[in-house]
């Protein structure tokens, strides 16, 4: 269960338009997106039963299932792109409807939240209410996934305690922790850091590198390395990670988790060889078979 809902809107031009001005673009689309959604829809392709408690606004009706509330206060959760020739972006994101989520929409969602062997959360909605959601998890034994995105500096210590896996990328882990990490010796330092803060595990993925585990009954990290590709696009590939991860946990309980990040790897590779976000994360059937 995931909790953040964006619609994206992507346009392509020769250059970013300056203040003030209107220019022609060659390309627009409107797409679906938002961390929690794009973990959702990659967790979903793997096989998993899943659920997104979240709020848009009144009129959108992308969703045909429960906890999603809708707002007319607030338009859902929109991101404005424009993407120049050179690959370069400026992007204007409105959280909107996401930050309507509340302490009233989680009470009603609490016996799913029971019912769930996984719940996933991230930083796209209140973190308030993320943080409780957690909380509603961890009391009730429903193991959890915390990735701390877009990360603060100065994030609440509550969120280390309810988190089974604590799991981001390295500027994340930077901003978190105040070291530098640029490397696998860098994230181990880290991830031990991160550590000591009080959550069960820590992953940080360090793009084609794969990614540091580090569990609290061990005293050192493991670098988990990812297949070398040719990437092409690789926007979402921490959400296919997640999504695949939050996927085994439910599968596969008792799978080290060293084993789950080096199957949510390849899981990765994959999407990061397609364009897109959600239209490059594979599905069961694209994958090799003794990934399940
Ligand atoms: P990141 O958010 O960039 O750390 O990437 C998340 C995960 O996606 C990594 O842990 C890898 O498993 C995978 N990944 C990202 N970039 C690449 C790449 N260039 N080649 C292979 N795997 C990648």
């Amino acid at each position: 269960m995931q909790q953040c809902f964006f619609l994206f809107y992507p346009s392509q031009a020769p250059r970013l338009p300056k203040a003030g001005e209107t220019i022609r673009g060659h390309k627009f689309f409107i797409g679906f997106g938002g961390k929690g959604a794009n973990q959702c829809i990659q967790a979903a392709r793997l096989g998993v039963k899943t659920a997104m408690i979240c709020k848009v606004w009144k009129r959108l009706e992308v969703f045909n299932q429960n906890f999603v509330w809708q707002t007319s206060d607030a338009a859902t959760g929109a991101a404005s792109i424009t993407v120049n020739d050179a690959g370069e972006n400026a992007i204007v994101i409105v959280a909107g409807a996401n930050m309507r989520l509340g302490e009233e929409e989680l009470q009603q969602a609490l016996t799913a939240i029971r019912k769930a062997k996984v719940l996933v959360c991230q930083l796209e909605i209140s973190s308030q209410t993320s943080l409780r959601a957690l909380q509603m998890a961890h009391d009730n034994k429903v193991r959890t996934i915390f990735n701390p995105a877009p990360a603060v500096p100065d994030l609440d210590f509550g969120f280390y305690r309810v988190s089974d896996v604590f799991c981001c990328n390295e500027s994340e882990a930077e901003l978190l922790t105040g070291y530098s990490v640029n490397n696998v010796e860098d994230a181990h330092h880290a991830a031990q850091e991160l550590l000591r803060r009080g959550c069960t595990a820590v992953i940080i993925t360090l793009g084609p590198q794969g990614c540091v585990v580090l569990k609290a009954q061990d005293k050192t990290s493991t670098h988990v390395p990812s297949t070398a590709v040719k990437a092409v696009d690789t926007t979402g590939a921490g959400d296919s990670f997640i999504g695949a991860l939050a996927f085994y946990l439910a599968h596969h309980p008792d799978m080290p988790l060293e084993e789950m990040a080096r199957r949510a790897n390849q899981v990765a590779a994959v999407s990061v060889q397609a364009v897109g976000t959600q239209t490059s994360f594979p599905f069961k059937r694209d994958l090799p078979a003794d990934l399940f």
